[in-house]
């Protein structure tokens, strides 16, 4: 039986739910007076329910999908303003006991290299991001308990935190690793961590359950309440996402928002991201053995009706999407990508030799984070380096309730400015700084309030001229 804030997988992700809610939203998909009124709920931007979303998810009526469109693209500006967040992904090790089907790291690719980063090698993987300009990073590390035990990952981040090269430093360092026990979140919690994030990769538990046929992975219940265990052991922040092809779209899209609505029912606070990965190509993976592919079209209206239905929740895309499919994506509702990344293990401070090969997929978005940042420019988003949230206490209930009284914009654009300027003075090419000054002139005089944009002004010039880093509203 369906129950949004039991702690029991089966109740709060369960099928019966979903399956009717598929049903219903088939039953409207061309119901004008519903989509009406689901669109009339949107606009006042509290949110949909899974069920509301899906109706809009599954109409075929092309005035209304435009409508969609242009709401989503709407409350886009209104939460995240042209603001757009940078960071990259840093693979530890692909060392990994499970055998999931989709992913090259499984247990029995005896192809591809095994790579574990020392603490050394993090030190010099770090230098080498940080020299791009990155201040905020999420690590990847696969789930081995022998070769990549927690105290590994509690030691590297402490190596990443404690490394200030010139005036580079990362400042927020989310995670991306197994699902596991309180105890264990709870030590991450205390290392200082951002978000973590756990993609479900599909709801569908006999979907899962195949695709997964060997190691603690697993266990579908385990994964599924793994948030709840974040959270109890004081994870303010977690992220959560599917792999779009493993599963019909339908009911991944329900899945992941009956996730996030149990998150908000059980803990007060909602997922604070959402990342929407599709299957890509990879060492002995064929994105094409997978039967649930979708279209470009197909993924924007799943990013557009995901941004209205849980407006507060920033949305991730990877650099596994080529440019011209992020550039669709960021006007309808992301709010957050990756740029210069490498998705092969030490591949940041030497690109790897062909046959080394520890790569998880193949990367799309092939260009430097220069390029990224220039190309998000020219097209009028301002590319923001910015933490301060996390690092002032903000999270949890308290980023949301912010977040939710629209106050965070006061915050948000004055900071990702003042980020965006360190990162032309330390890092920027010579176009990008000349395309970087001039946006950032325009962009201070739409700072709404007089104190904040003085206190801007003041903090620009001792970050131009006089060297000083890191200041934060
Ligand atoms: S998806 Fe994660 S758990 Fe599965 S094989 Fe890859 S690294 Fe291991
Ligand atoms: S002020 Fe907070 S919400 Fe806004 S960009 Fe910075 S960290 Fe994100």
């Amino acid at each position: 039986m369906y129950r949004a804030d039991s702690l029991k997988a089966e109740e709060f992700m369960d099928d019966g739910e979903i399956l009717d809610t598929l049903e219903y939203a088939h039953r409207n998909k061309n119901n004008v007076g519903l989509i009406d009124e689901i669109l009339a709920k949107a606009r006042k931007r509290k949110g949909l329910s899974h069920r509301e979303a899906m109706v809009l998810l599954d109409c075929e009526i092309p005035e209304k999908i435009q409508e969609i469109y242009e709401l989503a693209e709407q409350i886009k500006k209104d939460f995240y303003g042209n603001r757009i967040v940078m960071f990259a992904p840093l693979y530890l090790s692909n060392y990994c006991v499970n055998g999931c089907l989709y992913c090259p790291y499984h247990l029995k690719n005896k192809h591809i290299s095994r790579k574990k980063l020392t603490q050394e090698e993090i030190r010099r993987e770090v230098i080498a991001l940080q020299d791009m300009g990155h201040k905020r990073l999420a690590i990847e590390a696969g789930e081995d308990p022998v070769n990549n035990p927690i105290e590994y990952i509690l030691e590297s981040i402490q190596t990443i935190y404690s490394i200030k090269h010139k005036n580079g430093a990362i400042r927020r360092v989310n995670v991306n690793i197994a699902a596991t026990t309180v105890e264990n979140y709870k030590k991450l919690a205390d290392a200082g961590i951002g978000t973590y994030i756990l993609f479900q990769e599909t709801y569908h538990k006999q979907t899962y359950e195949t695709l997964h046929p060997t190691g603690p992975k697993h266990d579908y219940a385990y994964h599924t309440e793994a948030m709840d265990r974040a959270m109890e052991g004081g994870i303010d922040d977690v992220g959560i996402g599917v792999l779009f092809g493993l599963e019909k779209y339908r009911y991944e899209f329900v899945g992941l928002l009956m996730h996030a609505e149990h998150l908000e029912a059980v803990h007060g606070v909602g997922p604070h991201t959402i990342s929407v990965p599709r299957v890509r190509k990879a060492d002995d993976i064929d994105p094409d053995a997978f039967d649930n592919g979708i279209d470009d079209d197909t993924f924007a209206k799943i990013v557009a009706c995901i941004r209205i239905s849980v407006p507060y929740t920033g949305m991730i895309i990877s650099t596994r999407e080529s440019q011209k499919c992020r550039e669709r994506l960021l006007h309808l509702g992301v709010s957050q990508i990756s740029g210069g990344s490498r998705t092969s293990v030490g591949g940041y401070e030497k690109e790897e030799l062909p046959e080394e090969n520890s790569a998880q997929f193949d990367v799309s978005d092939t260009r430097t984070l220069d390029q990224v940042v220039q190309w998000l420019m020219e097209l009028g988003y301002i590319p923001s380096f910015c933490t301060a949230c996390y690092r002032m206490g903000r999270t949890g209930d308290r980023f949301m309730s912010l977040c939710k009284s629209g106050e965070i914009q006061n915050c948000c654009h004055p900071n990702a400015l003042l980020t965006l300027q360190e990162y032309l003075q330390d890092y920027a090419s010579t176009k990008t700084r000349e395309i970087g000054e001039k946006l950032i002139e325009e962009e201070m005089k739409k700072i709404p309030k007089e104190k904040v944009r003085e206190t801007a002004m003041k903090y620009l010039e001792l970050i131009t001229h006089q060297g000083q880093r890191d200041f934060r509203f």
